[in-house]
């Protein structure tokens, strides 16, 4: 390529193929033109807008997809600290029967599965701390 010439490429792909670049001189007012005589307009710089509006939004999205996560994990934090006092009294309705003598088999499997339900709220929420 000879250094006069523009040498610029249409914008966008032709079905694949290696776009002509533009013979014209270098810094050439007029539409671009490849060797096969196809002109198309000057456009760089509104392509350069483009990339700059493209480049934007990313870093939008990404604050939305961090806000919509954070919101996500709050709505979490606040669910299992339900379930954790949803567990906590049932636990101490059982304590307080086993304590007024209920010793029965029932009452100590019922205790223990809401003991491993809290445990597993408390993996959760350390995993999520650390
Ligand atoms: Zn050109």
């Amino acid at each position: 390529m000879p250094e006069n010439t523009c040498g610029a490429r249409k914008p966008g792909r032709e079905n694949g193929r290696h776009r002509i670049p533009c013979i014209r001189r270098t810094g050439h007012q007029t539409a671009h033109r490849d060797g096969l005589g196809q002109e198309w307009p000057q456009q760089e710089a509104s392509v350069d807008h483009q990339n700059d509006a493209r480049a934007v939004d990313p870093a939008r999205s990404a604050a939305r997809a961090q806000w919509e996560a954070q919101l996500a994990a709050d709505e979490a934090e606040l669910l299992r600290a339900e379930e954790w006092h949803a567990i906590s009294r049932r636990l101490d309705r059982c304590h307080a029967a086993q304590r007024a003598g209920d010793n029965s088999t029932y009452l100590r499997d019922r205790v223990a599965r809401l003991e491993a339900l809290q445990a597993c709220l408390l993996g959760s929420v350390e995993s999520l701390a650390a």
